[in-house]
């Protein structure tokens, strides 16, 4: 392993820190939790953010040139993403179409999708929503029910999605739908895009423990797609599937986020008293705070082994699932952490005007249990790394 930049990387590196510190929003420099923000201001003031990324060239930067990327090298892709959030820039509204459906069809695609869909996932003028579970079908996927039976030259969507985050600002769903009744479990399943605003959608808002409704109920009634939405060809929707949800676990697990998560626990013991003195020489929290400076010290280590065996040409195994399963879990802890030390000022939420950090401890608590059991919960991590990292038996 070796953490030295080559001197290219390190110019790259510098032009982009240089960059980010004359154009990134001064009022996004923080993750903000406050309320009062009117969601159509928030999202026009995201979109112009990517927009401004893109202008630069930093979006999408691993995309082949002709789809609007810079075929840029894993090593830039990486600094790139690390420099984002170490400036604590705000995360890309387009994120699922750059991250997830983006990648899927630079693989799968037919060169008119990638045509007609890749453009605007690049600009933020099409943001996309994923469609996959189903109040029946969240681990076990492959028993979806949701139907597409083929009339003519379209498919006639009926079914039910659920935790589909995004679905009431996105223009575009990639969905899965079971084509053939027939066929077993997962030779039946086709990966379909289905444009929101057809006639027969309706979005329901689900509301989180944070106060805020990320993610949507979505129901098909009759809804007709047409058949050339089909990625990868009928009945390959599992394969197709399963490239998204690579990508998905890259986009969730972040060793730089969960770096910048302890510092600023630190700065929270740093700066509160237990026992009469600042909680850093207690004891206790001492151990506490070593112990998971360890994990994160490690995770981040661990990234750049992940990244030295990809850049050596090895293939990808169960790295992805390593860092999703850890760094997840990790947040919770640290913002669990910082809510203890903080005592009962940790339980104030939006409105107070005595919260810490902005209310980012609570939110950070309540948000990163969302995401150990999106995009595969933690057990199934876990059921990965045992089945293809140690060769242990499947579980019956
Ligand atoms: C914040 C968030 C955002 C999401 N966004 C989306 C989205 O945009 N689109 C979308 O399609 N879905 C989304 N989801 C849904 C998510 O993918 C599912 O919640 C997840 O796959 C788990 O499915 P489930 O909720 O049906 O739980 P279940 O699958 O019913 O699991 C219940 C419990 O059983 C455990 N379990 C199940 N099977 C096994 C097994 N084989 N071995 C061991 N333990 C097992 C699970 O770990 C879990 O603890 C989101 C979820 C969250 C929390």
């Amino acid at each position: 392993m070796d953490l030295d930049l080559a001197p290219e990387d390190a110019v790259f590196r510098d032009k982009l820190r240089a960059w980010l510190k004359q154009n990134l929003p001064q009022a996004a420099r923080r993750r903000s939790v406050s309320e009062g923000e009117a969601p159509g201001a928030r999202l026009a003031a995201m979109k112009a953010w990517q927009r401004k990324l893109h202008a630069a060239g930093y979006v999408a930067m691993g995309w082949p040139r002709e789809y609007g990327g810079q075929g840029a090298t894993l090593m830039q892709q990486t600094l790139l993403s690390e420099e984002l959030v170490r400036h604590k820039a705000p995360g890309l509204v387009g994120m699922m179409g750059l991250q997830m459906v983006g990648p899927t069809l630079i693989h799968w695609g037919t060169e008119a999708q990638k045509r007609r869909y890749l453009p605007p996932i690049l600009t933020a003028d099409e943001l996309w929503c994923q469609g996959y579970s189903e109040p029946g079908s969240g681990s076990d996927l492959a028993s979806l029910k949701t139907s597409a039976l083929r009339e003519g030259d379209h498919f006639v969507v009926n079914g039910q999605k659920i935790w589909t985050s995004n679905a009431q600002i996105a223009d575009w769903m990639f969905c899965l739908v079971r084509t053939d009744k027939a066929a077993p479990k997962h030779a039946g399943i086709s990966y379909l895009l289905i444009d929101m605003k057809t006639p027969g959608i309706m979005i329901r808002p689900l509301l989180q423990m944070t106060k805020d409704a990320g993610f949507n109920e979505v129901f098909f009634d009759n809804v007709r797609v047409p058949v050339e939405n089909v990625v990868g060809g009928l009945g390959q929707g599992w394969a197709v599937a399963n490239t998204t949800l690579l990508h998905e676990r890259n986009m969730l697990g972040s060793t730089t986020q969960t770096q910048n998560i302890f510092e600023a626990l630190l700065r929270v013991a740093r700066t509160t008293l237990r026992d009469g003195r600042p909680a850093t020489e207690h004891p206790v929290v001492r151990q506490r705070l070593a112990a998971l400076k360890i994990q994160v010290e490690a995770m981040r280590l661990n990234a750049y082994r992940n990244l030295t065996a990809t850049l050596q040409g090895k293939k990808p195994g169960i790295e992805a699932s390593i860092t999703k399963l850890v760094t997840c879990e990790l947040n919770h802890q640290l913002a669990a952490t910082a809510l203890d030390l903080l005592g009962p000022y940790g339980t104030l939420y939006r409105g107070s005007k005595h919260l810490r950090d902005d209310g980012f401890w609570p939110y950070e608590l309540m948000f990163s249990l969302g995401l150990i059991i999106g995009g595969g919960t933690a057990q199934i991590q876990k059921n990965i790394i045992a089945q293809r990292g140690l060769g242990l038996p499947r579980f019956k």
